[in-house]
């Protein structure tokens, strides 16, 4: 039994449940089972605590590190023209907000910041702050934003009430206490000023649901359940601009807001996280299987992204993994838990079966596209 991360209601067990190892957004495997427990109530999924969670954050995470220009790719167009995943959040951000002159504006689990960083180009009169709970990221403010304008591990008293705007983007999937993380921001606001946030759309990638460290899986109910909580009207949910996420802009205001959010859209959205569930529960057999047939004999795993990394998870111990096959640049050369990504085309001729881990929407015509993964005498296994 748990407690459900928005609305309080207890659920009873979870719908969702597989024995360790648990991956975490940034590809680590943790020491732990996966849950995830789903309210009727408000449509939230949710996820078990990891073990201590401090210290993932403060010297564990480490997104987008190593080096100044490392970035994820968002798109990739026709005529190969690429698009960064932080430029475009500045970019729905700025459209997003109707920012008045001189704006001051708080990244709020900032990590990098490039997001604002790259928001201040194009509006030189934003004033930035940001805040994070490690001082990892410290390097990577300096120059743009002033020393008084940054904060870590906890926010100045004195900046209470003061921002007219506080955005934070992909931080509240990872929290505990969404709705406290909420009022803290709500607390930074002026009266009437603007939160801006983004979180996965669990329901546009069914992926995120099997994410450790993403402790939240919101949908749109619970969305609205947990800023009206949280002293804010919701002004705007855009799950189109960015696939597979939700951005939110919302209002701090005075009086109470109402809490309940039509039933009808969390029984959909409690429905929604069950079948992503029932998908994950399956995928988890169907590689039990896999593991068992191949058990000490050598296979390749398709993607070194979420879902291939998950694979592995499930069937490292069991098989013999000789290679990850991945078409992304980045990462030819690489090493992913000890062992080779290859391009597709140099998948390794003594691998028996390939293990597909590509969202499954995509998987059959993707793989079906590349000739030489059609071997006579290579069997596939989807999830
Ligand atoms: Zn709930």
């Amino acid at each position: 039994m748990t407690a459900c991360r928005v609305c309080g209601t207890y659920i009873a067990s979870p719908t969702y449940e597989v024995p360790a190892p648990a991956l975490t957004s940034i590809m680590t495997l943790l020491d732990a089972p996966t849950r995830v427990f789903v309210c009727a109530d408000c449509g939230h999924a949710q996820s078990d605590d990891i073990p201590d969670i401090q210290a993932f954050y403060d010297t564990g995470y480490r997104i987008s590190l190593n080096s100044e220009d490392h970035d994820q790719i968002f798109a990739v167009a026709a005529d190969g023209t690429i698009t960064y995943r932080t430029d475009h959040q500045a970019a729905l951000s700025l459209r997003l907000l109707e920012l008045p002159k001189n704006a001051s504006i708080l990244d709020y689990g900032a990590a990098k910041a490039d997001t604002l960083r790259k928001m201040t180009v194009a509006r030189s009169d934003l004033r930035p702050h940001v805040f994070d709970v490690s001082s990892d990221y410290a390097a990577a403010w300096q120059g743009w934003v002033p020393e008084a304008a940054q904060a870590t591990y906890s926010v100045p008293e004195n900046w209470k009430r003061t921002f007219d705007v506080v955005m934070s983007h992909f931080v509240i999937e990872h929290v505990a206490d969404p709705v406290g993380f909420m009022r803290d921001v709500r607390d930074l606001l002026r009266p009437g000023g603007t939160f801006l946030f983004s979180v996965p759309d669990v329901a546009g990638n069914p992926g995120d649901m099997a994410v450790a460290d993403h402790l939240n899986h919101f949908s749109q109910a619970s969305i609205s359940h947990a800023l009206a909580s949280a002293g804010f009207e919701v002004q705007a949910v855009d799950n189109t601009s960015f696939p597979g996420a939700f951005f939110v802009v919302a209002r701090r205001v005075e009086e109470a807001v109402e809490t309940t959010a039509p039933a009808a859209a969390a029984t959909d959205a409690a429905k929604k996280a069950h079948e992503i569930c029932a998908f994950w529960d399956q995928a988890s057999e169907t590689l039990k299987g896999g593991a068992e047939r191949y058990a000490r004999r050598k296979v390749a795993i398709y993607g070194a992204g979420f879902y291939g990394s998950w694979i592995y998870g499930r069937i490292g111990e069991a098989v013999d993994v000789v290679a990850f096959l991945d078409r992304n640049e980045n990462m030819k050369g690489a090493m992913h838990f000890g062992i080779p990504v290859l391009p597709p085309e140099d998948l390794p001729a003594e691998a028996e079966a390939l293990f597909v881990g590509l969202n499954p929407l995509k998987a059959r015509a993707a793989i079906a596209a590349q000739p030489w993964l059609q071997r006579a005498g290579l069997d596939h296994v989807w999830l």
